[in-house]
């Protein structure tokens, strides 16, 4: 067999104002399939894993792209175009193939494009003479289109968030459509739509055992695989929308029922599912609760939704409420960062800090601070990963009046408690930790957090669902709505 591989991955926020240029995918790596063996990382893991099996089995496998930029707004028209054709090109030239492997998001957009990972897959399989198997592997926070299921084979998306499994995604997607380019098996794929809009982890039941439910009823004969595609409520894409998704053996009529069944189970859950926020106000009147750190998550500036990461929300209360022995971070400000590298350790001097991209972030505040830290590469640890560090770049911790605030110049969320230590931030002293992470901080600060309260908003990706008013996708949503056709009551 000859199997042909791209990885090309964004989430696309559809109500940034940052758009997502070439800037933002050369920031984690364009590697150019020409260029060689591929680096070992996140970015190229997947199709490591494929050149490892197709290498066990004795298949050849050709990798074009791989790319990733942080989730940001749209993509950039002619940027997102290349990527697509370079891919093409590959194809093109390399043909015949058997198999097509992709690694993609399937929540990304670009200008004039909602749906980038349908648009590539179909033009794939237009522009292949042969009777190919397309499959891709995709984030859950995808919009899983017709158009994606009508023009590929076979897609899986992860089960899990935090992200823990797409190894074993990409690893199923591999035996499973080998399996059907050998001809011993034939994916019957079919969808249903789940009217929710929701940000579901998938650590805490009930989720944890719909999850454990939808990979037992992969063994059940003749089901081949079971996702659910969260969708991403801050895409305003069309068509938009939380999927169940069932791979069948040849079997549409059970790919139907059961993908149905499944969202009338996710339904009946929705109440206890749905994502559970506080007020700014109500985070910090836990000032008197006890010993031991309060993490406050601010969700809505997670960078790993689109959000900026420069919102000044919570550290404008703070400040005015008189809140002591808070450290909030990372606040993205390269300008504000700068500045304080020019004025020197121990400087009080007065800067302008956050609140510069948008509306969304909140005003910035303009505060008479203490220089009280600094470093020239700030880096913090990744989850799930084997203790790798990634680089904030030159970064300040500044205080005023007992709130600490640790500045970054690159835009990230919280992932690790080491991002406040390593620039000698005394967490132990602390009262109150604000993360702008929604889940992925979760495996560092739980271990240290007395107690861990979810912000709602405001902010770029606030969790008010019930006030979502989207221009393309439908507003018939639960919890907006409270009741949607005779299926869903
Ligand atoms: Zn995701």
């Amino acid at each position: 067999m000859r199997i042909f591989t791209a990885t090309l991955m964004t989430e696309t926020n559809t109500f940034s104002t940052m758009p997502t240029g070439l800037k933002a995918f050369e920031s984690i790596g364009v590697l150019h399939g020409r260029d060689g063996e591929l680096p070992e990382g996140p970015l190229t893991d997947a199709m490591l894993l494929w050149g490892a099996l197709a290498q066990r089995d004795s298949h050849e496998i050709v990798h074009s792209l791989a790319t990733f930029a942080p989730p940001a707004g749209r993509t950039v028209r002619s940027v997102y175009e290349a990527f697509r054709d370079e891919i093409l090109d590959d194809f093109a030239g390399g043909e015949p193939f058997d198999l097509v492997l992709l690694n993609l998001h399937g929540a990304m957009a670009a200008e004039g494009y909602d749906d980038c990972e349908g648009d590539l897959i179909r033009r794939l399989r237009d522009l292949s003479k042969n009777p190919v198997k397309i499959g891709a592997v995709l984030d859950l926070h995808c919009h899983l289109t017709d158009e994606m299921i009508s023009q590929a084979d076979l897609l899986i998306t992860y089960k899990e968030y935090p992200h823990t499994d797409p190894l074993d995604r990409a690893q199923e997607l591999y035996d499973l459509l080998l399996a059907a380019a050998e001809g011993k098996i034939t994916p019957t794929m079919a969808a249903a739509d789940l009217p929710i809009v929701n940000f579901w982890a998938t650590g805490a039941q009930p989720m944890r055992g719909f999850v454990d439910r939808m990979t037992a009823l992969e063994s059940r004969d003749g089901v081949l695989s079971v996702s659910f595609a969260h969708g991403f409520p801050w895409g305003d894409v069309s068509p938009g929308a939380a999927r169940t998704l069932v791979v069948t053996d040849d079997d549409p009529e059970l790919a139907s029922r059961m993908a149905r069944d499944l969202t009338h189970e996710l339904w009946g859950m929705r109440r206890e599912t749905a994502f559970q926020g506080t007020t700014i106000e109500e985070a910090l009147d836990a000032v008197g609760c006890g010993e031991g750190l309060i993490v406050i998550a601010d969700t809505a500036d997670n960078t790993g939704g689109g959000a900026p990461g420069d919102s000044t929300f919570v550290l404008a209360r703070a400040i005015e409420r008189g809140v002591r022995d808070l450290a909030l971070g990372p606040l993205w400000d390269p300008t504000a960062a700068q500045i304080c590298h020019d004025a020197g350790l121990g400087a009080i001097i007065d800067l302008r800090v956050g609140g510069k991209t948008g509306p969304t972030s909140g005003d910035p505040l303009d505060l008479r601070v203490t220089v009280r830290g600094l470093a020239d590469n700030l880096r913090q640890t990744v989850p799930h990963g084997a203790g790798q560090t990634i680089s904030m770049g030159p970064s300040a911790w500044i205080e005023v009046d007992g709130v600490h605030i640790v500045i970054c110049s690159v835009r990230m969320q919280t992932y690790a408690p080491d991002l406040f230590t390593n620039i000698g931030l005394p967490l132990e002293a602390m009262r109150f930790a604000v993360v702008k992470s929604t889940n992925h901080f979760r495996a560092g600060f739980d271990r240290i957090a007395v107690r861990t309260t979810f912000l709602l908003g405001p902010g770029a990706i606030a969790g008010d669902f019930e006030n979502f008013s989207y221009l393309k996708r439908t507003n018939l949503f639960w919890p907006k709505v409270g009741q949607i056709g005779p299926e869903f009551t």
